[in-house]
């Protein structure tokens, strides 16, 4: 018997919150894959074409957005 409950006019009345169904495999696989990491999409620089990923300046040239905007290479 559940422990979680109370005695009420002689029925043992469940005080949480059950779930109806056994989540099956593939649905908690099918919810746990939308927060999995995966890996950052690279994309090829327009200017030197190295791998890079997006929204960020080039790490290879310092090209973003058709200008240079970072010195590489430079002390
Ligand atoms: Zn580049």
């Amino acid at each position: 018997m559940g422990c979680i409950g109370k005695v009420e006019n002689e029925k043992i009345v469940n005080l949480m919150g059950v779930p109806k169904r056994k989540t099956s495999k593939m649905r908690l696989r099918t919810r746990k894959a939308a927060n999995r990491w995966k890996a950052p999409k690279l994309s090829k620089c327009p200017q030197c074409g190295a791998a890079q990923p997006g929204h960020i300046a080039c790490p290879a040239c310092g090209y973003y957005n058709k200008r240079q905007v970072l010195t590489i290479g430079a002390e």
